[in-house]
């Protein structure tokens, strides 16, 4: 016969995240109710300009989860899968390219959020997780509603439910987590046209 204990994991919801940075995952890790879910974090990012960028964000993530008992998946960064989607979009001779910088770079992050997401949404159906979502909603520059559509339609796509919270209330706790155990702030949101962007702005 089951334990109570037993019972009760079997009912958590498996939730996977994709995981931007230790600061974003330390808010959501700290809000989301354990007795209801049981996280699982996956370190996709291949928009991420910079190896020791990668690399920084990513022992923080190792360290976080190893110390808070959080299951993660890393694969390989191949930093083509950011540029593939994007660069008939740069390209003057693609009959997609966009001249436009605003437009450009909306196009840009929609393609890259989708990319992240679409990739989180795979993987959760391979380790047969209940639902998908990425901490990346913890950040106040991100577009919300932009984010929910994709996650919609790649749930109605590959038939996993996309877990959406507004998690930006916690933003600066994050930041200061991140601060208060020498972890990486990050000064810009990952490629390298955002960290050109953040030195223009
Ligand atoms: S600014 Fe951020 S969301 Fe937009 S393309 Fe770059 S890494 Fe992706």
């Amino acid at each position: 016969m089951a334990s109570s204990d037993q019972k009760e994991n079997e009912d958590r919801k498996k939730l996977l995240f994709h995981i931007c940075c230790a600061a974003c995952l330390s808010y959501v890790h700290k809000i989301i109710n354990p007795e209801k879910y049981e996280i699982m974090g996956y370190f996709y990012n291949p928009q991420v300009h910079g190896r020791t960028e990668y690399n920084k964000r990513l022992s923080d993530v190792r360290k976080y989860c190893d110390e808070n008992k959080i299951d993660l998946t890393v694969p390989e960064y191949q930093i083509q899968e950011f540029f593939d989607p994007i660069m008939p979009y740069q390209d003057k001779n693609s009959i997609k390219y966009i001249k436009d910088k605003k437009r450009w770079r909306t196009k840009r992050c929609q393609l890259c959020h989708s990319q992240v997401l679409g990739k989180t949404a795979d993987e959760a159906k391979k380790m047969k997780a209940n639902m998908f979502s990425t901490t990346m909603l913890t950040s106040p520059y991100k577009d919300h509603d932009e984010i929910w559509n994709i996650g919609l339609e790649i749930e109605r796509e590959k038939k996993i439910p996309f877990f959406y919270t507004d998690f930006r209330k916690g933003y600066w706790y994050g930041r200061n987590y991140a601060r208060n155990h020498s972890m990486l702030i990050p000064t810009y949101c990952g490629c390298s046209y955002s960290a050109e962007e953040a030195i223009l702005e």
